[in-house]
């Protein structure tokens, strides 16, 4: 692992690990291709190394010639996928960029990458390793009295945007056992943390609440997920990308169920306790319940034995310190919160969501 493609990079969890495997791997040089879609900002690349280590390109994955072109001039010998459309909202308003980006984009990136090993590596077989960054929705949703889901669990998607990223998991699988690629894929369950974009259920409380504004809920908040720490997101792809097998699937998660109204209930405390001068306080009666996402997954849950025995790897932060130390990260960051609302498709977004 030398010269890593990092797509998606300039996203929440994709620049987290830029940022994560520049520190943890010093010989390492990351190539950075992201879009620049709404989700993705250069806030999130401040304070990387200089071009020798990290460089970044506008692009779009599923341009086949710029991807071509990024594999043979940077010597890419590992890609870690992350670019996706990655909200479920977005995806039940207009599901085309999702299919877009998540299947197409995913497959012409697997396409280039195999083209790439015959064309220019076959002699040397060294083929890419690709490692595919996918989640837990995949799955579907749990009823209360089910198991965790395991890597062996079908695939039973209820979103445009999970059925998306289901497509794009099966492509992959399907590049390791027609034209032996050497493939991962890692289906996480939620992730919180610095830089995540304020749409999101944990920061949109956090900066709602801070401001006073109502903290939307979904149906009865009584949605079940599992929530992991983007930085041990980031150590456990580290580590399949050292240890694990081609050819399989490692499921990723916090070992945490609580509801979103716990969640949200724990914010506003942190918020009540690091804000007491606020007007806003108890910052929980700003809860407001809305009509339910339509096909709402009702519970999930990540077993996640298999990565923890083959590979070593678990969970470091708690829920209650890494909600703590996310509050801290917003209420310090303030100036890439207004960098990122300043961006006029975050307006667009607020005006739609809060015009009425
Ligand atoms: P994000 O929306 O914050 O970032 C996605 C990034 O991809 C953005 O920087 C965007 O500009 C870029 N992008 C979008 N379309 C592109 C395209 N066509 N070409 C190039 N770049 C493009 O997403 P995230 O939350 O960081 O998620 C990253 C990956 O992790 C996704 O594949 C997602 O499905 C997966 N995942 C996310 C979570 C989560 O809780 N956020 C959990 C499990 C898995």
């Amino acid at each position: 692992m030398q010269n890593i493609l990092v797509t998606g990079g300039a996203g929440f969890i994709g620049s987290n690990f830029v940022h994560f495997i520049l520190a943890a791997n010093p010989t390492v040089r990351v190539i950075n291709l992201d879009a620049l879609t709404y989700a993705g900002s250069l806030e999130n690349l401040k304070g990387l190394p200089d071009e020798n280590r990290h460089e970044f390109v506008q692009g779009d994955i599923c341009d086949r010639s710029l991807v071509d072109r990024l594999l043979h001039e940077h010597e890419i010998d590992t890609v870690v996928h992350f670019a996706a459309e990655s909200h479920v909202d977005r995806s039940i308003h207009g599901p085309d960029q999702f299919v877009q980006t998540n299947i197409v984009g995913t497959y012409t990136l697997l396409e280039a990458c195999r083209q790439f090993w015959l064309k220019e590596n076959f002699a040397q077989n060294r083929p890419v390793r690709f490692h595919h960054v996918s989640t837990d929705e995949v799955f579907g949703s749990l009823k209360p009295e089910d198991p965790p889901f395991r890597e062996d669990t079908p695939y039973a998607p209820n979103s445009p945007y999970s059925a998306s990223k289901a497509a794009s998991d099966h492509l992959v699988r399907a590049y390791f056992h027609t034209y032996g690629l050497p493939v991962t894929i890692s289906n996480c369950s939620n992730n919180y943390g610095p830089r995540q974009f304020p749409e999101k259920l944990i920061p949109l409380m956090i900066l709602n609440a801070l401001e006073g504004k109502p903290l939307p809920v979904y149906g009865d908040g009584n949605q079940i997920r599992d929530w992991l720490h983007v930085q041990d997101h980031c150590e456990a792809i580290y580590s399949i990308l050292q240890d694990g097998k081609a050819g399989e699937t490692y499921n990723i998660g916090g070992n945490n169920q609580p509801t979103n109204l716990e969640i949200i209930r724990q914010i506003c405390a942190l918020l009540d306790e690091l804000r007491p001068e606020s007007p806003y306080r108890p910052h929980f009666q700003l809860k407001q319940h809305v009509t339910d996402r339509p096909g709402h997954d009702r519970r999930y849950a990540m077993d996640i034995r298999k990565i923890e025995r083959e590979l070593g790897w678990k969970p470091r932060f708690e829920l209650a310190s890494g909600l703590r130390q996310t509050v801290e990260w917003y209420l310090d960051n303030s100036q890439w919160v207004s960098a990122i609302r300043q961006q006029q498709e975050y307006q667009a977004w607020l005006m739609k969501n809060y015009a009425a």
